[in-house]
């Protein structure tokens, strides 16, 4: 053992000998380890908020002896209104995996992961980081959080990293569906804001859906679309025949990646129109004759060249924005996901500003988040964003969370993270030597996996905190930290439409599995920085500590006085400050006042030219592949949902491709075949699914497959720095 880790080793035994690692050896009960939740009555039933999608739904639990023991959606939550899907029905399954994840892994010397004792893994993890830290810097340390934990669990987790262990760059799993809404927002409304309440899919004449499927995607919120009584027009613009664009009542099979063309086409046919509403623009924005002037270049020829659809087809959409009383904008990841998926955003934003369609009912610039706590760790994971939305290159920003948290401010770094796909790059640079990655699964769901695999397994330590041993990224870790998963935990959430809901605890954890707050707070005192987390000590504790930080923000939550408030009114949206004469659990919308949350006030129209994807197709790889949502039976890389066998039988059973008869005639691939698909980068194996809800040349594969990120190319939009997962060039070869 060299000098510096054995120093770092005595300072740990220091540190292990403080009040919380000595509380785990003795009363492993406290950590929930051994018992059964004792704040709950038993045989009672108690609510909580899903765990899987941003949606947010209300469930009721239903207890034995003090454990959940099945579950159903709760009626009056005004979310789901009784409503869930397949995914909210099993949630309780997933916690009885046999792979659950019950003691820490630590890598032999035989390159086996084999069980070790809570101690040993504090003690590895702070020795092993300690001196990755103290040899190559504070940089040569990332971690990757998640939108999958509680609010209160990502905030210590990142005040742990950034303020205790004096790591730079953390980044989140949201980086691969939110980032480019965030920025969108930030640049147009001056925060990252989405502007809507879910009231408005029942309240808007126009509906105008852009690379979105909620049928699949979010089930319920389109539950919600469809209990809106005033008939209105449902306009889809996805290159895909999806769910959504059956149920439409205007499908438009946009050519990917034309929707930047297309929508600047639309905003300058509105100004010829007449259609603008003056008053509001004039009131309430600021740039719109540059935007004007500059969309005035896009007609609706040249959006029909650029997107394949008809001139009357536009011109119809054209009349039904500019005709509309009431027209809300919804969009998801074929906007985001995508190579100028921020200017896209803007673009529709744009749209709504222009016509006044905005901080009124069934109206909107919306944008639909993904995971359960994707908008928690937007405002609160201290990875991107200092904590409450705050920036870290902000001298006042800094000095303000010290004082609020009473750290000294130089513990708060003033550069800025890198964001995901730079985390990789500088792994494969040889600059980050050490990664940590909290409930999600780099090594499926990231981009040309092939690479990401590869990456991951050169890195001097990883360690995977997960509910899962058998994830396709905790096989790799040399560390695995066996954590608590929903159910069996406290804490918030956040959904899409800013409602922070409760998760509560009504199931043990299997064998000595931790919640992730616990397991941070361990962390913490591991590495001699306990007292400065002594005020975090329980979740709704932390909330406490988060309203504060939250106070004079945008997202003010002030107002909410702890976790009974939150229960007793079925979740409350932020805002919702101090002495608010809303009642908490109305439904609220954004800027109903006009007003933004930039310097004067006034949302930015924002444009830019349309540039071409990454990798357009070419002879060799002549099909353009899309990735997206394949049911509603399944959650991203499956880790959680393909634990239940209800819900495999509903997903395909085999990896499948969807190409179009022509195409797949051309190869002389028939219905069922088994295919290879293959891009510059890799390929797979896959049922043929031949069928007309794509168009010639396009083909999909859905992100649950373990193989899909193969093939996927590695892009990202320049602003946001989210990857394009939807433009691949590939080919397709009949093999079976
Ligand atoms: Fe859970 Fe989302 Fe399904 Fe609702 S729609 S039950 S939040 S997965």
């Amino acid at each position: 053992m060299t000098d510096k880790p054995r120093s770092a080793f005595q300072s740990f035994l220091r540190a292990f000998d403080g009040p919380l690692t000595r509380e785990l050896v003795r009363s492993p009960g406290r950590f929930g380890l051994g018992q059964v939740p004792t704040k709950l009555v038993p045989d009672r039933t108690t609510t909580a908020v899903c765990g899987f999608c941003s949606t947010g739904c209300g469930l009721e639990l239903h207890l034995r002896e003090g454990q959940a023991i099945n579950l159903s959606p709760t009626h009056d939550y005004p979310v789901n209104l009784g409503m869930a899907c397949p995914k909210g029905w099993e949630a309780l399954t997933p916690l009885d995996a046999p792979d659950r994840a019950t003691v820490p892994l630590l890598r032999n010397e035989s390159d086996k992961l084999v069980p070790t004792t809570w101690p040993v893994a504090l003690e590895t993890f702070t020795t092993r980081m300690k001196a990755i830290l103290e040899e190559h810097g504070p940089g040569s340390v990332a971690f990757i959080s998640t939108g999958q934990i509680c609010v209160e669990e990502m905030a210590i987790l990142g005040a742990f990293a950034k303020f205790g262990m004096g790591v730079i760059h953390g980044d989140g799993n949201t980086r691969q569906c939110m980032a480019t809404s965030v920025v969108a927002y930030k640049q147009t409304f001056g925060f990252d804001a989405p502007p809507f309440t879910y009231a408005d899919f029942e309240e808007s004449d126009v509906l105008v859906f852009v690379g979105a499927n909620p049928c699949i995607a979010h089930p319920i919120l389109w539950e919600r679309v469809v209990r809106n009584k005033r008939a209105p027009a449902i306009v889809v613009l996805d290159p895909r025949r999806t769910e959504t664009a059956m149920a439409a009542t205007h499908h438009l099979p946009l050519a990917p990646k034309s929707d930047l063309v297309l929508l600047y086409a639309l905003a300058n046919e509105l100004v010829k129109r007449g259609k603008v509403d003056a008053a509001f623009v004039e009131a309430h924005t600021r740039d719109f004759e540059t935007f004007a002037a500059h969309v005035a270049d896009y007609d609706l020829e040249r959006a029909s060249v650029a997107s394949g659809l008809s001139i009357a087809a536009l011109d119809e959409l054209v009349n039904l924005i500019g005709s509309g009383k009431r027209v809300s904008f919804w969009w998801t990841m074929g906007v985001n996901q995508s190579h100028e998926g921020v200017r896209t955003a803007q673009a529709i934003i744009a749209l709504a500003l222009m016509t006044g369609n905005i901080g009124k009912p069934g109206t909107g610039a919306n944008s639909i988040t993904g995971q359960c706590n994707a908008m928690g760790s937007r405002l609160f994971s201290n990875t991107t964003n200092l904590l409450g939305g705050r920036d870290f290159t902000s001298e006042s920003d800094r000095n303000d969370v010290a004082r609020i948290l009473s750290i000294d401010p130089a513990r708060i770094p003033s550069e800025p993270s890198l964001a995901y796909d730079q985390i990789i790059e500088g792994i494969h640079r040889g600059k980050i030597k050490a990664l940590w990655v909290i409930a999600t699964n780099p090594a499926h769901s990231w981009m040309n996996q092939n690479d990401t695999r590869e990456l991951l397994g050169k890195l001097d330590f990883l360690v995977v905190q997960d509910m899962y041993t058998t994830t396709e990224t905790a096989v790799l870790a040399d560390l695995v930290l066996p954590a608590a998963g929903w159910g069996e935990k406290d804490g918030t959430l956040i959904n899409s439409e800013r409602r922070i809901g409760l998760v509560k605890r009504v199931r043990r954890a299997p064998g000595q599995a931790l919640a992730d707050f616990h397991i941070v707070r361990l962390l913490a005192e591991a590495w001699g920085v306990g007292p400065m987390f002594s005020e975090w000590s329980t979740p709704e504790a932390v909330f406490g500590i988060l309203r504060e930080l939250s106070r004079g923000r945008p997202c003010d939550i002030t107002g909410i006085a702890g976790y009974e408030m939150l229960d007793r009114h079925g979740g409350i949206q932020w805002p919702f400050a101090e002495g608010s004469s809303a009642a908490p659990a109305s439904e609220r919308r954004l800027f109903e006042d006009g007003e933004f949350f930039t310097t004067d006030k006034r949302a930015r129209f924002i444009a830019d030219q349309p540039r071409p994807m990454g990798e357009p197709v070419d002879a060799t790889y002549p099909l353009l592949l899309l990735t997206g949502r394949g049911s509603s039976a399944q959650w991203h890389t499956g880790t959680r949902t393909n634990k239940s066998s209800l819900l495999r039988s509903l997903a395909p059973k085999e990896d499948y491709v969807e190409i179009h008869p022509d195409d797949a005639a051309r190869r002389g691939v028939h219905a069922n075949d088994l295919v290879e698909v293959r891009s510059k980068r890799g390929k797979l194996r896959a049922i043929a699914y031949v069928t007309r809800i794509v168009q010639p040349g396009q083909v999909f594969i859905s992100m649950h497959s373990a193989a899909t990120n193969r093939l996927t190319f590695p892009s990202v939009d320049p602003h946001s720095r989210q990857p394009s997962y939807k433009a691949s060039a590939v080919e397709i070869e009949r093999v079976g």
